[in-house]
């Protein structure tokens, strides 16, 4: 399959191929005829997949080439202000040819910018719900002549606790328009919001079980909780730990964990709800450009995050839900690549092993040698799935600071 099969026109062909994608993901090969259609949808697809594109490509071509400065045409909904900027970044690569004016509203900065861009007159407005329903409230926004709702991640919206905002901002929406909710889980919730907001919509299934999550290789270390964060430096000190997604359980964790690393001279940033918005960026620019080597996350910092070529994910504590898993996870392997997924378990964690393992529907490969195998007997598993690993033994510490390319086959482990 190939973008010029999914009936774009050539002037949105040749952003595409700036772009530098050749060949669509799933869920654009699926979504984009349908939205092109004028059809509602609801998209079942992780961050990674290349959801964004699926919604950005086809409404730009929609929207046509010229500005509307009067009103607001699309508007777009996300959990979180990464996500949205994120968003309208999309929306500017792809309508850069265009008269079409954007702009993202989301809260932790001044409403000033956001306020002036609306008065200018924008056609594309990305917003968290939040601030927008602020900057509503004050009459800044207009919304009665929407042509496009866009509802993006809305199981993290539903899970932050915006589903009444959401609905109060819908409800000022026209009628008719074209809706598109997009979501990496689909419960019970969702698929009510999806009856009271979408008109018959088409369902597209990009699901991480069989695409993404297949394609990283995930593993299991079994460890102490105490030894979490030596068995962390020991694996950073692998040459290939390039860049390293780290999730913790807490922003508290994030924080000392980051720290740590820091004085063990690994260059790593936390990123967390805390943090205020340029912290955040900064910290996220600096991962990208590949100052800092480790970025310290919590689930909701990290979701929705454009941050591609990540080598390793590392879980260092298991998430208590299992979705979160397949989110982490898909951090890696994006677009896809083949990437590294790795996972601490402590006993406490077991239970949340065992669940997402559900998810998943198979075992994940644990590592049975590393030097810091949990004293703790790993629980039996079926079908033999417990293959040891020569992820290599501790390294002397004159070599702890080098990042040797060669990755390390010793076998010697700890003694228990
Ligand atoms: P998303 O799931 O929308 O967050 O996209 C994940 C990443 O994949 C982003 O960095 C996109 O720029 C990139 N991407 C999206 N579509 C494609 C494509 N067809 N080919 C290559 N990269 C893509």
């Amino acid at each position: 399959m190939t973008f010029h099969e999914l009936e774009l026109n050539s002037a949105m062909l040749r952003v595409v191929e700036q772009a530098g994608y050749t060949k669509p993901t799933p869920i654009q090969a699926r979504a984009i005829p349908q939205i092109l259609k004028g059809r509602d949808l609801v998209g079942c697809a992780q961050t990674g997949s290349g959801k964004t594109a699926a919604f950005v490509l086809p409404i730009a071509q929609l929207l046509g080439e010229s500005g509307d400065k009067r009103r607001i045409r699309v508007l777009v909904l996300a959990p979180t202000r990464e996500l949205a900027a994120q968003i309208d970044e999309e929306f500017g690569r792809f309508t850069r040819n265009s008269a079409l004016k954007r702009v993202a509203i989301f809260g932790g900065v001044s409403q000033q910018p956001q306020v002036k861009a609306l008065r200018r007159g924008v056609d594309i407005v990305v917003a968290t719900p939040g601030r927008l329903q602020d900057l509503m409230n004050q009459r800044f926004v207009k919304l009665d002549q929407v042509e496009f709702l866009v509802l993006d991640e809305a199981d993290r919206m539903l899970d932050m606790g915006f589903i009444n905002d959401v609905k109060r901002i819908v409800k000022t929406l026209p009628k008719r328009r074209q809706t598109l909710l997009f979501s990496a889980t689909m419960p019970q919730s969702i698929r009510d919001l999806s009856k009271s907001i979408l008109t018959d919509p088409v369902q597209v299934d990009a699901n991480p079980q069989s695409s993404t999550v297949r394609s990283i290789a995930q593993s299991i270390y079994f460890v102490e909780s105490g030894d979490k964060r030596a068995l962390l430096k020991f694996i950073l000190r692998d040459a290939a730990a390039e860049r390293v997604l780290v999730f913790t359980r807490t922003k508290h964790r994030a924080n000392n964990l980051a720290k740590q690393l820091n004085r063990a001279a690994i260059h790593a940033e936390a990123i967390h709800g805390n943090k205020s918005q340029s912290a955040r960026t900064n910290a996220l620019a600096k991962f990208k450009s590949g100052h800092t080597s480790v970025l310290v996350a919590t689930d909701i910092a990290a979701r929705g995050l454009d941050i591609s070529d990540v080598t390793h994910v590392i879980n260092f504590d298991l998430p208590n839900i299992a979705e979160s898993y397949v989110h982490r996870i898909g951090r890696t392997a994006r677009a896809g690549a083949s990437g590294i997924a790795y996972s601490f378990c402590d006993v406490d964690e077991r239970k949340y092993l065992r669940e997402i393992e559900a998810l998943i529907q198979e075992p994940i490969e644990v590592v049975s040698e590393h030097p810091f195998i949990s004293a703790t007997p790993a629980p039996k598993r079926q079908n033999g799935v417990s293959k040891p690993r020569q992820n290599g033994a501790r390294k002397p510490a004159n070599q702890n600071r080098r990042r040797s390319r060669r990755p390390r086959r010793s076998r010697q482990a700890r003694p228990a």
